[in-house]
This record gives C-alpha cells, structure tokens and sequence, in this order.
C-alpha cells in the first residue's frame, strides 16, 4: 500500500501543479483566487516530503499510515483557507483507516475506506452535507461508486476509476449549485452558475488515484 500512497501522491503533486491556474481560475469565480496556489504549496511540501525517505513502521499498512498521517499534518501547516484543513484532515482520517484495516484487504477495500474516513472528518470539521457546493460533492458520490464498485467485486483499477469519474460527474454538477458553506456562499446566488474549486480539486486528486493504481496493475 506505500507504493499506491506515495506513487498517487506524487502524480497529484504533478496534476496539481499542472491545473493549479485552472483551480484558481475557478476560485476567482466564486472565492478569493488561492485554490491553485495553496494546493500547490502544499503538494510541493508533500513532495519534500517524500523525497526524505519513507517512514518507519511495523508493516506495510502502519507505513502507509503514517505516510497519509504525515501527509495530511504538512497540508494542515502549509496551506492557509480552508481546503489545507479540510483536506489535511482528509488524508489524516485516511491514514487512521488505512492503518487500522484488516492486513488481508486489498488495494481497492483499503482506498474505500480511506475515502469514508475522509469524508468523515470534513464532515466533521466543515460541517457540510451533500449539494451544498463543496468538495464533498465530488468526494461522497466517489464513495458510494467505489463502494458499489467493491461489492460487484470490481479490480483496484476499476474500482478507482469508477471512483474518478464519479467525481468528476460530482464536480461538473456543483455548477448549478447554490453554495452555502465557505467563501463562495458569501456570493448567495451569484455562486451559480460556477463549478466549485474544492470539488474540482477532489475529482483530480481521485483521477490521479486511478491513473496511479491503473499503472502499477
Ligand atoms: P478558502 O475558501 O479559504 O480560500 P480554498 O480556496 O483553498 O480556501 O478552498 C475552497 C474550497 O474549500 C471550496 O471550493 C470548497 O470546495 C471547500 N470548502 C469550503 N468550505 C467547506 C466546508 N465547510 N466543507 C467542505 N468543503 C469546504
Ligand atoms: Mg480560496
């Protein structure tokens, strides 16, 4: 599971900074213009991170753990507004999950747990609910297509790849959405007619995932 981790975070890093002008092109619609750049800054931190070595670590899925644990704490301190919170806490929940699973699931069980153990701490943290124009309208509808995925019996890469698109699918409906949760609802009814940064962001962090666990099959 360290090389899934580590191998998803660099691509995201990549993808992150490739799209980074178009997320705060999206941001600038609805927010205050930063989505890009802090996204960025973080991912670069992640990077450094994974540059000093891989953690210590009794097993794959402690290491892997800890990674998404580390991970998530260097987004918490590196990126300001609320998506390095959010999302920091995201990949800590994740890496709880991923640490305390049963050693016998495989890579596809594992990333499902890691998504609904996100979406629990930006739940728990952002205090939002579906269709309120967030990042977790990519995130939730990407659980259940991975769950539903999971219980067909579907491969890893298929699994995240369902899980990707359902995000994406997410992402592009948060365009008619009102927001009423963070900056974008400080804009009412003006926020309509816009796709929500957050959510983009999720559906490209889930897109890397799948390419990610697609390549190593
Ligand atoms: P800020 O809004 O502080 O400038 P960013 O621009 O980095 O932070 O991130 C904005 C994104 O954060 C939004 O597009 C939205 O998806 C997400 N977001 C904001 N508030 C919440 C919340 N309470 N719950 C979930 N996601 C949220
Ligand atoms: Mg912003």
């Amino acid at each position: 599971m360290i090389e899934v981790i580590d191998s998803w975070l660099r691509l995201a890093a990549a993808r992150i900074h490739e799209q980074g002008p178009a997320l705060t092109a999206l941001d600038q619609a609805i927010g205050d213009g930063d989505h890009g750049t802090n996204m960025d800054r973080g991912f670069a931190a992640i990077v450094a991170l994974l540059d000093a070595g891989a953690p210590e670590g009794d097993g794959d899925l402690a290491v892997a753990g800890t990674r998404l644990r580390t991970a998530g704490r260097t987004l918490i301190s590196t990126v300001g507004g609320a998506a390095g919170p959010l999302y920091g806490t995201a990949l800590m929940r994740a890496g709880g999950a991923i640490a305390g699973a049963d050693v016998g699931l495989d890579t596809s069980a594992l990333i499902v747990a890691g998504i609904d153990a996100a979406i629990g701490g930006i739940q728990q943290l952002g205090k939002a609910s579906a269709g309120e124009k967030t990042m977790l309208d990519a995130l939730m509808p990407a659980a259940a297509a991975g769950r539903a995925a999971l219980a067909d019996g579907a491969t890893s890469p298929a699994v995240a790849g369902a899980m990707a698109s359902a995000a994406e699918d997410g992402a592009a409906a948060t365009i008619p959405l009102l927001a009423t949760k963070g900056r974008a609802s400080y804009l009412g009814e003006r926020s309509i007619g816009h796709q929500d940064p957050g959510a983009t962001s999720s559906a490209l962090l889930l897109r890397a995932l799948a390419d990610s666990i697609a390549a190593a099959d």
